[in-house]
Formats: C-alpha cells, sequence, structure tokens
C-alpha cells in the first residue's frame, strides 16, 4: 500500500515456520511416507522392496528442501518489494520508536512478531540428557536408535510418526488419555491405531517425572496416571514437544508493560493492538492460533489496522480457521467438532462419510478415514468439518470455502467433482446429509405416481426391446 516499512530479523528469515517448524517437518513427513510406501510394496503388485534409510542423507535433503524455499522468505525478496530488512535485534524503546544496531528508527505504527520458542518444563534431571526441541531435531545426523518423544500434540505426532517409520524405535508419551487432544475422540482413535500399526510405543496417561542416568543408560521416569505407579522408559534421545512459549522479552515488551495473558501470550485486542493502539502483535507471539497462516491473516489486520487505523479499524475475523495435523492419516479441520458443540452447548447434527467406501481412495489403497460435517438441526449451514485421512489438509479446503462464503451442503452437492477423486468425499458426505433430509412426503407422492404410470397396482409387462436396444 505504499507505506514505508522497515522488517527487523535478529535470525534467519523465514522465521520458524521455514528454518524449523512447518518446511522441515513437511520435509522430513515426506521421506518418512516413502519408507511406508516401501511396505505397500507387494499390495501394489510388486515383489518385497527393502531399503536402508540413510538418515544423514534423508536429514541433508530437508536443508535442501529448506534452501529452495528460503528464496521467497529472503532479504532480496523484500528488498525487491520495497521492504527495508534490517538484521539485527530490534527494541521497542517508545511507543514510536525502535532502536536495532544502534540505529533509531521512528514509526507511527509498531507490529510485534517475534514468535514463540519449543517449551521446555523444568523436569528434574532434564540437563543430563541433552533434549531435543523443534528448534535443534533438524541438526541431526545419526539417527537415534530409541526416539522418546515427550507430548501428543500435533508436533509430538508428526515427529514421533516420522522417526518410527525412518527405523527409529519410538516411545511417545502423554498425559492425557489421547493424542491430539482438541479433536474428536474419533479422530484421535484413527490416528493412534495409525501409530501403533507403525509400531510407535504409545504411553497414554503417563507423566514425566524425572530424567536419569544409569551405567550410561538414559531413562525417563513416569508416573503411570491409570494404576499410580512409576515406570521407567529408557532411549538415547529424547524430544521435547510440550507446546510452545510466546517471545515476551527481551524487545521492549517489559518496559512498555504490554499485557500478558495467564499463557504467556501477548494481549491483544480484536483489532490486534497491544495497550498502545498503534502497537500491534500478530503470530505465535500473541495467538491464539499458531500457525503460519493465522499468522498471515492476523496480519492483514495489523497492517490495515497500523496504516489506517485513524480512519477506520478492523476486526480480525476468526469465524473461519482452519488447521491440520500432516501425520498419516492427516487430520484436518475448521469449524467446529462435536466436542467444541458439546462444550459451547451449541446444537447440532453430524454427516459422516466413511472414505472406506470411496472409489479413489479404494484404488489408491487408501481406504481409511472420514469426512464428518456439522450442521445446524434441520438446516445445510455447516458448524464445522474434519476430515481424517489421505490428503485431509487439501480436501478441506472445499469447506472452508464454503464456510467463509456462508453457502451450504445442498451447493456442495451440488458441485460437480472429478471422478474419481478423494475431493468427491466432501460431496459424498453432503450426499449423506440429503439422504438423511429427504423430503419423505414427497418421495412418497412420487412413488403413487410412478406406480399410477405403470398401469395401477398390478405391475405390467416390460415392453419388447428395439432391434437398437438389443444391439446396445
Ligand atoms: C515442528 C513444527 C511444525 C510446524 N508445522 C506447521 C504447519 O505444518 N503448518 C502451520 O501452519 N504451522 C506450523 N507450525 C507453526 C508455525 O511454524 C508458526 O505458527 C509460525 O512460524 C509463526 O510465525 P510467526 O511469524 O509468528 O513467528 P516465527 O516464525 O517464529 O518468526 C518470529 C521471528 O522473529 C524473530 N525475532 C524475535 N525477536 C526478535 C527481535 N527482538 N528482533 C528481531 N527479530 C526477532 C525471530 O528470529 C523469528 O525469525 C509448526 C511449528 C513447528 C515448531
Amino acid at each position: 500500500m505504499k507505506a514505508k516499512v522497515t522488517l527487523i530479523e535478529k535470525h534467519q528469515m523465514g522465521g520458524d515456520c521455514l528454518n524449523t517448524g512447518c518446511v522441515p517437518s513437511k520435509a522430513l513427513l515426506r521421506s518418512a511416507k516413502f519408507a511406508n510406501e516401501m511396505k505397500k510394496a507387494e499390495q501394489l503388485g510388486f515383489k518385497p522392496v527393502t531399503s536402508e534409510v540413510d538418515f544423514a542423507a534423508v536429514m541433508q535433503r530437508i536443508q535442501r528442501v529448506v534452501a529452495d524455499i528460503e528464496p521467497h522468505d529472503s532479504v532480496e525478496r523484500y528488498t525487491s518489494l520495497g521492504v527495508e530488512v534490517l538484521e539485527g535485534e530490534a527494541k521497542i524503546t517508545s511507543p514510536w520508536t525502535v532502536e536495532v544496531n544502534g540505529q533509531r528508527l521512528s514509526t507511527r505504527a509498531i507490529v510485534i512478531a517475534t514468535g514463540a520458542r519449543p517449551l521446555v518444563p523444568t523436569i528434574p534431571g532434564i540437563e543430563l540428557v541433552a533434549p531435543l526441541t523443534s528448534d535443534n531435531v533438524w541438526d541431526l545426523r545419526e539417527q537415534p536408535k530409541r526416539l522418546l518423544v515427550l507430548g501428543g500434540g500435533p508436533i509430538g505426532c508428526e515427529l514421533a510418526q516420522a522417526f518410527q517409520r525412518l527405523g527409529s524405535a519410538v516411545t511417545q508419551v502423554e498425559r492425557n488419555e489421547r493424542l491430539l487432544a482438541r479433536e474428536d475422540q474419533e479422530a484421535s482413535d484413527a490416528l493412534m491405531a495409525s501409530l501403533r500399526h507403525d509400531g510407535v510405543a504409545l504411553r497414554l496417561q503417563h507423566k514425566a517425572v524425572r530424567f536419569e542416568v544409569v551405567d550410561g543408560q538414559r531413562q525417563m521416569i513416569c508416573l503411570n496416571l491409570a494404576d499410580n505407579r512409576e515406570v521407567a522408559i529408557g532411549f538415547d534421545q529424547v524430544l521435547v514437544a510440550l507446546g510452545r512459549a510466546a517471545n515476551v522479552t527481551g524487545f521492549g515488551a517489559e518496559e512498555l508493560q504490554l499485557e500478558l495473558r495467564a499463557n504467556g501470550t501477548l494481549e491483544v485486542d480484536e483489532y490486534l493492538a497491544t495497550r498502545f493502539s498503534n502497537i500491534f502483535a500478530v503470530g505465535d507471539v500473541t495467538g491464539p492460533y499458531q500457525f503460519t497462516h493465522t499468522s498471515a491473516h492476523q496480519a492483514w489486520f495489523a497492517a490495515v489496522n497500523g496504516l489506517f487505523g485513524g480512519f477506520k479499524r478492523f476486526k480480525v475475523d476468526y469465524r473461519v480457521i482452519p488447521w491440520a495435523t500432516f501425520t498419516d492419516p492427516e487430520v484436518a479441520r475448521v469449524g467446529l467438532n462435536e466436542q467444541d458443540a458439546k462444550a459451547q452447548g451449541t446444537a447440532y447434527e453430524v454427516s459422516h462419510f466413511g472414505i472406506d467406501e470411496l472409489d479413489r481412495a479404494i484404488a489408491d489403497e487408501a481406504a481409511h478415514g472420514y469426512v464428518k460435517v456439522l450442521t445446524v438441526p434441520g438446516k445445510d449451514r455447516i458448524l464445522g468439518v474434519t476430515i481424517v485421512g489421505e490428503h485431509a489438509g487439501d480436501l478441506i479446503a472445499e469447506y472452508v470455502a464454503a464456510m467463509k462464503h456462508g453457502y451450504g451442503l445442498n451447493k456442495v452437492l451440488g458441485t460437480v467433482h472429478i471422478y474419481p477423486t478423494l475431493a468427491e468425499a466432501n460431496k459424498a458426505a453432503a450426499g449423506e446429509w440429503k439422504k438423511a433430509h429427504a423430503p419423505q412426503r414427497v418421495l412418497r407422492w412420487l412413488g403413487i405416481f410412478h406406480q399410477w404410470r405403470r398401469g395401477g397396482s398390478q405391475a405390467t409387462a416390460a415392453p419388447e426391446l428395439t432391434a437398437n436396444q438389443k444391439a446396445l
């Protein structure tokens, strides 16, 4: 919008997403998927295939992928777009001034996008076992034989499955009774079954108590919350994936007394402004979602409010926010799921389509998972969708568009989908809704009408086929 913009980055352009988050994790999952595809050789008509993983090469490939994407976020690109990029640590010294490398910049508006970092809890003995996190796991070049993954959220699940499929013996520990606790039980069940099938040892309802090194062997002592007994789990490396803490210190937030929420994120109002109406915050540092696409979504509101807030301010719109966990099966969601709807007391109907019935999924040996749509009772208005299965993160886009633009299941059903595609699962779920809402009175009348046309209650003999019909 032709404003003068300065971007200050103290470490690496692209932030966590490019360097230690989305990009490396998806590249790792791609290699893990290939390892798993090889296991399907016989199913697909090949003699059994075996190949040994070259772990260092897998990790090296990840760096190649990061380097290939890096130009999208580079200093050169942003400079060519007209942004002044300064490399250094920013410090907000007043609501109108920022210091970097001894230089003082004056500004009308500031957007804080300092991100978050892996949360490493102070479990006794943790310093003895050099824990890995999503920050440094990418530096590994030697594959851990036994990997302990602490945490059953999206990052823990993606990395546990990837390492297991690449040949590590993974134990995943989670305090809850199930993984991906934010999703419906059914989604968790599908993922847990897949992880168990891969060989991941799931330790649910286990709480980390302390780490020990006994005779040079690392182990974690956990409390099994089901029977209140301590259990020792041996491992070579531990990966801590217990959530992410907002980066709120070191850049002036304390001095300006910017408010924090109970979970440590920066407090902002519905316009994404902090307690200063010209200092905004977006992304992981403020949440409530910690995804790249939600950070980008917020960025639009912060930028527009920062530039034109004196005339008009826009409230950030969180009505239709999708996300996905890129495990196999992928788990994608937009809007409400059943557990949220129940917690909020929102009435809903469920339309459920099993992807095991879908032609393309059967042909692809991917006949598992489901599309579950919650609608307003008696109406086709969509409240939320969960998709579990291959490419769920892509498939859900159709429902995201439907919710965003306010059209319902009748329109999804009335849209021509290419046969045979996985996307037909979306239409089939809408079809399930339609079947459940078929106009029974009209159908009864149609039955009577057709019977009348056939000549009353007695069935009439089928007419002779013409030569043409016989040839066909
Ligand atoms: C393993 C993993 C997998 C993930 N997978 C996905 C995924 O598949 N999809 C998805 O949507 N999200 C994913 N995420 C989350 C995603 O990475 C974050 O939501 C996203 O990076 C947040 O962007 P951000 O700009 O808020 O912060 P960041 O990307 O963390 O960027 C913050 C930047 O600010 C810089 N900075 C901090 N303080 C200062 C300062 N004082 N001066 C100058 N610079 C400073 C930092 O160096 C950093 O580069 C994943 C995260 C992880 C860890």
